[in-house]
C-alpha cells in the first residue's frame, strides 16, 4: 500500500515539475542510480531467502519400492546417527554425508526424506542451483545459512537430528577452477566443504548431509574425501521384480481390475524409473475416469505406457497415403518381430504420438543386460523391416525409415565392438572408415536379404494386417497373433 502511494506522489510531483517547466535531467539521473542500488542490495538479500519453510512430508522406507539393497545400505549408514552414543563410546568418526547418485526419478529425494522420517530429525530440502548467483559471496551466504536454518529447525521441533537434502550437487559442488573467471561456485563450494568440515558428534543438534546427483564424475575430489560424503550409494533403475513392486505401491490406492498382471506390466516396462511407474499409474487411472470406467484395466494400462514411453498423442492426422505408408512400415517391423521371438509385439499403432507417426512396441523377453551375436542382429532384421516392407508394397522408401536406419548401424557397430564380427576382437575407433563401412555394410546386407525373404512369404497377411491397422488404429499384440494364426491355418 505504502509503495503504491508513494509511486502515485512521485509520478504527481514530477508531472507538477514539467507543467512549472523545470530541468528534470539530474533527477532522473539521480532515481536510476538510486533504483539500481536498490535493487543490487536486494539481490543480495536474497542470499538469506528462507528454505522451504513447510513442515517435511513423513515418508518411510516402506514406502520405496525395489530398493531394497539401497535401503539396506541407507539404513545401515543412519545407525551412525541413532547410536550416536555407542559411535562416540567406539571413538568413530561421524558419518558426515552420503550421496546419492544414479538416473532420474529413482528416488533419492524419496531415499533422503525417509532418512529424515527414519533418524527422527528436521528435514531441508534444496537444489544446488539455488546457490549460484552472479553476485560473489551470495551462494556462500546461503549455504552458512543452510546449516543455520536446518539447526535452527531441529531445536524449533526439539529434535536432535537434522537432514539436509541437496538435489543437483553436481551444480555447486562440479570440480573447482573450472568456472574460469567465475570464483562464485569456487566460494560456494569451499563454504559447503567448510561447514561440513564443523560437524562434530557431540554437537548438540547432529546434521547429516545427504546430496544426490547423476553425475558423480563431475564432483570436485574434495567433497568425495574421507570425512565429507564418505558413504556413495547407488540407485539404479529398478528391475522387473523392483518395478512390480513400485508398480503395485502406486496402484494401492487405485481400483485395478483382476484382470491386470502387475507382473506383466512391469515385464513391459523395462528402462522404466519409479517416477515413470508412477506416472504410468497415474495415466492409467485417468485414461480410466475419461471412459467412465469404474476399474482401471489393462487396455488403460497398455494406453499409458505408450503415452510415458512416446508422449502424448498428436492431433495431427497424416493424409490416407500416408496412413498406409506408416501402416506397412509399422506392419513390416512387427512381423519381424514376431518371427524371430513369437509373443514379442506388445501394440501395433498408426496414432501419432510424441515425434512417432506411428509405432510397433516390443515387450522385452526379460530383464537383459547382455546381447548374443544373434538377438543384436535380430534387432537390426526389426528395425530394417519397416523400410523393406515399404519398399515391397508401395516401390519406394521415405523419411521415415531414417531414424530406424541410425539404430540398425549403431547396433551393428555395436557387434563390431564387442569383437563379434569377422574383424575379431578389435578397437572400432582403429579400424580405417573404409574397413568400418565395409564390416557395417555387410552385417546390414545380410539381415535385409533375411527380411526380404521373409517378407515376400507373408505378404498377403502383412496387407490384410495393414488394412485391419488401418480401420482400427491399433492392434494388440494378443490381436495381431490371433490373426498371423487364423492366417496361417
Ligand atoms: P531426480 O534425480 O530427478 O531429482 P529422484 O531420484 O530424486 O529424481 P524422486 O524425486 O525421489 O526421484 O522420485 C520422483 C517420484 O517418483 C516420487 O515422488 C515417487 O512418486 C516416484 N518414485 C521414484 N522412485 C520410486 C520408488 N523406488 N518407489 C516408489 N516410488 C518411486
Amino acid at each position: 500500500m505504502i509503495k503504491e502511494i508513494s509511486i502515485g506522489l512521485g509520478l504527481a510531483a514530477t508531472i507538477f515539475l514539467l507543467i512549472v517547466g523545470y530541468d528534470l535531467t539530474p533527477l532522473i539521473f539521480i532515481t536510476g542510480a538510486l533504483g539500481l542500488v536498490y535493487y543490487m542490495l536486494k539481490s543480495r538479500g536474497a542470499g538469506v531467502k528462507k528454505f522451504n519453510s513447510k513442515p517435511a512430508q513423513k515418508i518411510s522406507f516402506s514406502e520405496i519400492g525395489g530398493q531394497s539393497s539401497v535401503v539396506n545400505e541407507m539404513k545401515e549408514a543412519l545407525e551412525f546417527i541413532c547410536n550416536h552414543e555407542k559411535i562416540k563410546h567406539l571413538g568413530i568418526r561421524p558419518l558426515k554425508g552420503v550421496l546419492l547418485t544414479g538416473p532420474p526419478g529413482t528416488g533419492k529425494t524419496l531415499l533422503a526424506k525417509a532418512a529424515a522420517s527414519y533418524t527422527d530429525a528436521a528435514f531441508i530440502s534444496c537444489s544446488g542451483s539455488e546457490f549460484i548467483e552472479m553476485y560473489a559471496g551470495v551462494g556462500a551466504q546461503r549455504v552458512r545459512h543452510l546449516f543455520n536454518s536446518v539447526k535452527e529447525r531441529a531445536l524449533k521441533e526439539k529434535k536432535t537430528n537434522a537432514v539436509i537434502f541437496i538435489d543437483e550437487i553436481d551444480i555447486l559442488g562440479g570440480k573447482r577452477g573450472q568456472n574460469g573467471s567465475h570464483h562464485e561456485y569456487d566460494q560456494t563450494l569451499n563454504q559447503l566443504l567448510v561447514e561440513m568440515d564443523g560437524l562434530k558428534i557431540d554437537d548438540k543438534i547432529r546434521v547429516l548431509v545427504i546430496a544426490a546427483t547423476n553425475r558423480v564424475d563431475m564432483l570436485d575430489p574434495a567433497l568425495l574425501r574421507p570425512g565429507r560424503f564418505d558413504r556413495q550409494v547407488t540407485v539404479d533403475l529398478p528391475d522387473k521384480e523392483g518395478r512390480r513392486e513400485i508398480l503395485k505401491l502406486h496402484t494401492s490406492n487405485k481400483p485395478v481390475s483382476k484382470e491386470v498382471s502387475l507382473e506383466q506390466v512391469a515385464r513391459e516396462t523395462f528402462g522404466f524409473s519409479g517416477a515413470h511407474l508412477e506416472s504410468l499409474t497415474n495415466e492409467a487411472a485417468i485414461l480410466a475416469m475419461r471412459e467412465k470406467s469404474n476399474e482401471v484395466g489393462y487396455r488403460h494400462f497398455h494406453e499409458a505406457i505408450d503415452k510415458v514411453m512416446m508422449g502424448d498423442k498428436l492431433d495431427r492426422k497424416p493424409s490416407k497415403d500416408e496412413l498406409y505408408r506408416i501402416a506397412v512400415h509399422e506392419t513390416g517391423h512387427a512381423l519381424m518381430s514376431e518371427y524371430f521371438r513369437p509373443g514379442s509385439v506388445s501394440t501395433l499403432t498408426v496414432t501419432p504420438r510424441g515425434k512417432a507417426l506411428g509405432y510397433m512396441r516390443q515387450t522385452p523377453e526379460n530383464d537383459n543386460f547382455l546381447y548374443t551375436c544373434q538377438y543384436l542382429e535380430s534387432q537390426i532384421a526389426v528395425m530394417l523391416a519397416g523400410a523393406l516392407s515399404e519398399d515391397m508394397i508401395l516401390g519406394n522408401r521415405s523419411t521415415g525409415a531414417s531414424n530406424d536406419f541410425n539404430q540398425a548401424v549403431q547396433t551393428a557397430e555395436q557387434i563390431i565392438s564387442s569383437g563379434m564380427s569377422e574383424l575379431g576382437v578389435i578397437s572400432i575407433d582403429i579400424i580405417p572408415s573404409k574397413t568400418r563401412y565395409r564390416v557395417v555394410n555387410e552385417i546390414i546386407k545380410r539381415q535385409e536379404e533375411r527380411v526380404k525373404n521373409h517378407l515376400k512369404q507373408k505378404e498377403k497377411v502383412l496387407s490384410k494386417i495393414v488394412s485391419l491397422l488401418m480401420e482400427e488404429e491399433r492392434i494388440s499384440g494378443e490381436n495381431f497373433r490371433l490373426f498371423i494364426k487364423e492366417e496361417v491355418a
